[in-house]
Formats: structure tokens, sequence, C-alpha cells
């Protein structure tokens, strides 16, 4: 059974260092302004830069995040960023924008391309035309399950990634524009890539909307976004082909990303040399004990993102 590599969040020099130390064979980092997460979880080029030479030294790899969707003002902008990315040694660029993905591996062959979540390849025909342009790996949408993974695997040659650790919306990531309602402020940065607050796609990043109590027709609800680790589902992802594990979390602390590494370290190495249903009691429980610290993590930020996209709705209403 071929080990699947398992990719971690680098939200930061320490949370890669932790990462690698707890092993993880990559991280990935998102660009400052171009990737689906706020700024303060996106690093500058230079900070990237220092995490490249951190990954070499250890023998591991970067991955960049560039997942949002650009105009034709912009592509000059990208393209900069493309080669000083491909010049620091990364391993790979992660796309939303077919178009661009194409571009990448036109001008960057040696650059891997993944397609971000964000691009909702949900079935055969998505993974078929992604091969055709030249991708190197697709990262399935947390919605899909494990018997439609298998299938696309077993249809489609071309490298998949699934989420340990994520949440799955009621909607398809990429296609949900709620947030954008809520917060549609927009500025240019110095460079002049247009960025809008409340939209992921476009340089912003998610309110988690969907969190809030919603009144629909007198009757209050809350709308499916379940954060999950999961576990009982990696026999059936590995026994699958999939090529790459992916944890999500630029956000939490470094500290307890290593750990969320470290546990996944240890399952992948017991589904390869066969004890991973003895071990699964103690597995199940550092599963919950982490579900527990993440979710407290994740409570604080998503009433602050919450926050800000009222604040933003309440000048809209005044002006
Ligand atoms: S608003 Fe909710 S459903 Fe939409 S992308 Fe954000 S977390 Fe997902």
């Amino acid at each position: 059974m071929v080990r699947p590599k398992l990719l971690a969040p680098g939200g930061s020099l320490e949370m890669a260092r932790q990462a690698f130390l707890n092993g993880a064979d990559s991280v990935y980092v998102g660009a400052k302004g171009w990737s689906r997460r706020t700024a303060e979880y996106e690093l500058e080029d230079v900070e990237i830069e220092a995490i490249v030479e951190l990954a070499s030294s250890m023998g591991k790899g970067v991955r960049v995040a560039l997942n949002t969707l650009f105009s034709s003002q912009e592509l000059s902008l990208f393209i900069e960023k493309l080669k000083r990315f491909e010049s620091m040694g990364v391993e790979g660029v992660i796309l939303t924008d077919p178009g661009v993905m194409a571009l990448s591996k036109e001008l960057c062959p040696d650059l891997e391309v993944h397609v971000s979540a964000g691009a909702n390849a949900i079935n055969n025909e998505d993974l078929f035309f992604y091969r055709e342009i030249g991708v190197d790996m697709v990262v399935a949408p947390c919605n899909i399950t494990v018997e439609e993974l298998a299938q696309m695997k077993r249809t489609v040659n071309v490298g998949l990634e699934v989420f340990l650790h994520s949440n799955t919306c009621f909607t398809y990531l990429g296609k949900c524009l709620m947030s954008s309602y809520f917060r549609y402020s927009s500025h240019i940065d110095e460079y002049g890539k247009d960025h809008y607050w409340g939209s992921p796609n476009r340089g912003g990043y998610c309110h988690r909307v969907c969190k809030a109590r919603w009144n629909l027709e007198d009757a209050e609800a809350e709308m499916k976004n379940e954060m999950f680790l999961a576990l009982d589902d990696l026999p059936a992802y590995v026994e699958a082909g999939v090529d790459c594990l992916k944890i999500q979390g630029r956000e939490y602390n470094p500290r307890l990303i290593g750990e969320i590494v470290a546990l996944y370290s240890q399952i992948v190495d017991s589904l390869q040399d066969g004890s991973f249903y003895h071990r699964l009691d103690f597995f199940r429980d550092r599963v919950e004990e982490l579900s527990l610290r993440r979710d407290r993590e994740r409570n604080r930020r998503t009433s602050r993102v919450l926050e800000e996209a009222e604040r933003d709705l309440e000048v809209a209403s005044v002006a």
C-alpha cells in the first residue's frame, strides 16, 4: 500500500516547523492577499522564502496557495508571483481558476499545479478536464464521500487529495457567495490588486455567516457547518489510493497543529504496519481531545469574524 503524503498548514514559520517536526511531508502557505484566508494568516514573500529554506534543510516541501480569482488586469501581478515562487524552490501552487492553471503549466512546467477545493471538482468529467490541462493534484471538496473518491480514483489517473481536518459547509465551498453579501467593501492595494473583504474568492475571507442564527419564517435555524477530524474513513482513503491527506488550519495555534500532524502521522504509519485497528481506541480518544481544543479556538474566531461582518452591515445601512 502506497503511503499518502501528509500536507499541513504553514500559517507561520513556527507552524511550519511544528508540522515538519511532527511528520508532515509538506506545508501549504498563503501568499498575502492571494489566498482564501484573512491577511493575518497569509505571508509576505520573504516569510514564504524562510519557510522554503527551512523545508529544504529538512527534506520537506512547500506549496503556495494563490487560489483567489483574478481579473485580466491582475494577471501580470500573478505571473510575477508565480515566477518568484518558482525561483525560491516551492514544489507547487494551489489554484482555483482553470485558465490560470493552464497558464502556470505553460510558464513554469516544473511547478506542480494543485486544484484548490474552492474549484469544486466534484465528478469524473471535472477530473478529466483538469488532467487534460496538465494539473498534478485535485483537492476534493469535503462534501464528497469515500465511495465517490474511490470511484474517481479508479476512473481518472490524476492525483487526489482529501481533507483530514476541515469543515463541511452546507454549500460547495467555492460557490458560496453569502459572505460577500454581508461585507462587500473593497480596496486596491499598492500593487494594483483588488481585494473584496467579504469574498474569499477575491482576496478577502469568509465571515462564516452560516454560523449566525437565522430566522427562517419565524423558526430559528442554524445552517450545517461542521468541523471534523477524520478517523474512521482513513483506511478507505488509503485503500482507494488517495495521494495526499490535507490538514486545514492556518489560523490555529502552531502547537495544536503540531499535535494534529503527529496524530495523523501515527495513524498513517499504523495503516502501513497493520496496527490501526488495535490502536483505534487510543486514536479516537486523541481525536476527541484535539477536537475540543480546536473547537474552543474556532468558536472564538467565528464570533470575531461574524462581528466584523455585522459592523460592516451597520455602517452600510447608516450610509
Ligand atoms: S458562509 Fe458558511 S457555508 Fe458559506 S463558505 Fe463560509 S463557512 Fe462555508
